[in-house]
């Protein structure tokens, strides 16, 4: 406790009993007990921690509401500090104006997205954590979601970003404007970097109008493998959904066998849910030609006719995250990615490597959460190597290993393993200028 007693304006948290659940996220990765918890609530409090950092040789561990699926937010190492953000203050504001909210890291994205609807906008990025993840999590692990297919990912809606950096002063990278061109767009380096430069300690976020209709389909399929080509096909024809996701046979069946009353009637080989927010896309033209080009793979297809039975079809893709680890508690869920047009050749890779898994995500944009069900009863070394295999089976096709968890701690070794050893020199040596001491989460990423 004792360098930590005078700390301004923060409430410390030592009792190893507290200090218990910050050894957690939600990924499988167990971190050490930290030297403390700090919860800031000014800049003072971060000043001094920095200060205190340096002299005293801890490390600094960002946490936003650690929901985490990469062991971003936990402490390693001998000495580690965990700087907690839900007592981080600001205000979310909305300006119509600008087309923008300003939000503290500490604003649930829950909120973020609720202010901006409330006005009549769309904040798009939509982790199925965003009911319980921070604003400032979703901004250093460059959260995305199902939207992604058609709005991108968390970095491509962040005008400015404010953060401290290690000299112990809050700087804004960026304006309130979709125009700013003045040098390299710095404060895109801190999205995506999961606290290894410094702390995010709020943003300036872009925003666009409500969609005001929306066309759900549930769609089973007779074959597997005609949904694979579905989503270059969609595009090539002119349709970009703003989600698709997918369950393949194996998801599809559990879920018939073991899941809720309403999964328990789905027909079909593989399922995929698709969703249109563009204007008109209620319209007879539109849906009878997309039902031209769903219809011959389909077998019972649904379209939502209201919102009640749009959420139920959504109701079925949120709950099978927490289905299959509630079924498998020891399953570890990865997060590959594969262009849309190398889909069919990555499954039968897959395949073809015998690693026993199932897959559900986001089809829409080839980012496929690839489930080790049986991961806890694996020997180490031979789930190490299948994990490998999974990631040089994704990058070979153009893909990479991460699509939206990031790297954190689970997937540091693997990163290191296969990136372009350019790339890793490069991150290295930007880390080494913005952070020389190491004090920012370290152990993390590279
Ligand atoms: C059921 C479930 C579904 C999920 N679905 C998705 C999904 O669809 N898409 C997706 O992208 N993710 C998903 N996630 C993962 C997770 O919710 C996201 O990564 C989210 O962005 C993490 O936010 P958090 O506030 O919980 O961050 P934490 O878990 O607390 O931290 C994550 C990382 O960000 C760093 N960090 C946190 N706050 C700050 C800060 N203020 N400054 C600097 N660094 C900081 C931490 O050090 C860590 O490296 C899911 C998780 C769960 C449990």
């Amino acid at each position: 406790m004792a360098p930590f007693r005078n700390l301004p304006d923060a409430t410390v948290l030592t009792d190893p009993d507290a200090l218990e659940p910050y050894r957690h996220d939600e990924s499988h990765v167990l971190g050490v007990l930290p030297l403390a918890v700090v919860r800031p609530r000014g800049p003072a409090a971060l000043k001094e921690l920095v200060r205190l950092a340096k002299a005293e040789g801890f490390a600094l561990v960002p946490r936003g509401a650690g929901t985490g699926k990469a062991g971003g937010c936990l402490p390693t190492g001998q000495r580690a500090v965990v700087v907690d953000f839900s007592a981080w203050p600001g205000e979310l504001r909305v300006s119509p104006q600008d087309l923008s909210l300003s939000a503290p890291a500490s604003a649930l994205l829950r909120d973020v997205k609720a202010a901006a609807a409330a006005q009549g906008f769309f904040y798009p990025p939509d982790p199925n954590s965003w009911e319980s993840c921070a604003l400032g999590g979703t901004l250093a692990t460059n959260a995305g979601g199902p939207n992604a297919c058609k709005y991108g990912m968390t970095r491509h809606w962040v005008l400015s970003v404010e953060a401290l950096l290690e000299d112990g002063e809050i700087h804004t990278f960026g304006i309130s404007s979709v125009k700013a061109n003045a040098g390299p767009a710095l404060g895109q380096l801190l999205i995506g970097s999961e606290g290894i430069f410094g702390f995010i300690v709020g943003a300036t976020l872009r925003l666009t109008p409500m969609p005001r209709e929306y066309t759900t389909l549930l769609l089973p399929v007779k074959r597997w493998q005609d949904l694979l080509d579905l989503p270059g096909r969609l595009c090539g024809a002119g349709y970009l959904p703003s989600a698709f996701e997918f369950f393949d046979p194996a998801v599809l069946s559990e879920l018939r066998a073991h899941g809720p009353e309403e999964a328990r009637r789905l027909p079909g080989e593989a399922m995929a849910i698709l969703e249109f927010d563009e204007r008109g896309c209620t319209s007879e033209p539109f849906l009878e030609g997309l039902l031209d080009l769903l219809g011959p793979v389909a077998e019972g297809l649904e379209v939502a006719s209201d919102e009640r039975q749009r959420q139920g079809i959504w109701a079925v893709r949120r709950m099978t995250s927490a289905f299959l680890k509630e079924r498998h508690p020891k399953k570890v869920s990865e997060d590959i990615v594969v262009p849309r047009s190398r889909l069919g050749e990555f499954f039968a890779g897959l395949e073809r490597l015998g690693i026993p898994s199932v897959s559900y995500g986001h089809l829409g944009d080839g980012n496929l959460h690839v489930n080790l069900l049986a991961a806890g009863e694996t020997e180490p070394a031979l789930l190490e190597r299948q994990l490998m295999d999974l990631f040089r089976l994704s990058m070979s096709l153009g893909g990479t290993l991460s699509g939206e968890h990031g790297i954190g701690l689970a997937k540091r070794d693997a990163f290191l393993a296969l990136s372009d050893p350019g790339q890793i020199q490069t991150l290295r040596a930007i880390k080494q200028a913005l952070d020389p001491q190491g004090i920012f989460n370290p152990g993390k990423v590279i």
